[in-house]
């Protein structure tokens, strides 16, 4: 009696990472017998959580690097699931998918909205952010990330509470602390930070999510003002989606 022959994934879905919604995309995939995934990671944090499926780490080498790869590993759709303001990897898929006509989404969760108790102001960069910071505060809570501190680096007079989960590398602003720790955060969490260290100003990109809001709430409770940096746009031409259901009907319906 021969065995049942196993039938090949119709599909391999490259997603690019690095976000909670790239990590969920891999696990709603990960029961389709139709669906091969990989998931790309930079390599920027040194213990990533991995996801199921097959795991690749690494810059793939410019947009000419990640079209040969997707073209070498047979790959059928492409998911650019990075953080919203990782907008060079979403620049190289947008030329990958018009040098290897394999369809791309961008998968970009939600901004986040201010509430009428908000004090925020939007800032198109994280040098805005910095040029306008002394006028908000001295003491600065800095969630922007450990790779633009650099920017941050000529504020003598400021003090920064810097959160990042890996510790920086770089330039930095002579008077911080940083705090070594990942999301997601809770309210009384992010209330007793802005406390303890007498924050008066807090510094974000508008990542959106649920993981990281916290420290909204609490800088509202707070009365405390918000630097916002705004999104960079997804690249033109490219087909977006604002969640993980909507990932997974995309994949299923185009040609
Ligand atoms: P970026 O500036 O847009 O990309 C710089 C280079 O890093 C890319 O050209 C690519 O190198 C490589 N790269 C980026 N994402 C990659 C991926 N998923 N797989 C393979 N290579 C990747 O990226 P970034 O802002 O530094 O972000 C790096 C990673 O951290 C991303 O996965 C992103 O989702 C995550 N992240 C970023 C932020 C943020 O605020 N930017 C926040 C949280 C998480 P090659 O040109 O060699 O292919």
């Amino acid at each position: 009696m021969s065995a049942e022959p196993h039938s090949l994934p119709a599909h391999h879905v490259l997603i690019l990472g690095g976000t909670t919604e790239a990590r969920q995309l891999a696990e709603a995939l990960e029961s389709d017998p139709s669906v091969h995934v990989t998931t790309s990671l930079a390599g920027r944090v040194a213990a990533p959580a991995l996801p199921p499926g097959d795991t690749r780490i690494g810059g793939f080498g410019g947009i000419a690097g990640l079209a040969a790869w997707i073209i070498v590993n047979d790959v059928t759709r492409v998911v650019d699931a990075t953080h919203p303001f990782a907008e060079q990897m979403s620049f190289h898929a947008s030329e990958a998918e018009a040098l290897t006509g394999v369809p791309l989404l961008a998968l970009r969760r939600p901004g986040w909205t201010p509430q009428p108790a908000d004090d925020w102001t939007f800032v198109d960069s994280l040098a805005d952010a910095a040029a306008l910071l002394p006028g908000f505060g001295t003491r600065a809570f800095l969630t922007t990330g450990r790779m633009g501190l650099h920017t941050f680096a000529h504020l003598t007079d400021t003090w920064f509470l810097v959160r990042s989960v890996d510790p920086p590398d770089g330039p930095v602003p002579p008077r911080l602390e940083v705090l070594l720790d990942r999301g997601p955060f809770t309210l009384a969490g992010e209330r007793e930070l802005l406390a303890r260290h007498r924050i008066d100003v807090l510094v974000t990109k508008d990542s959106g999510g649920s993981a990281t809001a916290p420290k909204l709430a609490a800088a509202r409770e707070a009365g405390i003002p918000v630097l916002v940096v705004r999104r960079p746009a997804v690249p033109q031409g490219v087909a977006e989606a604002d969640s993980v259901a909507a990932a997974l009907r995309w994949i299923g319906s185009v040609d």
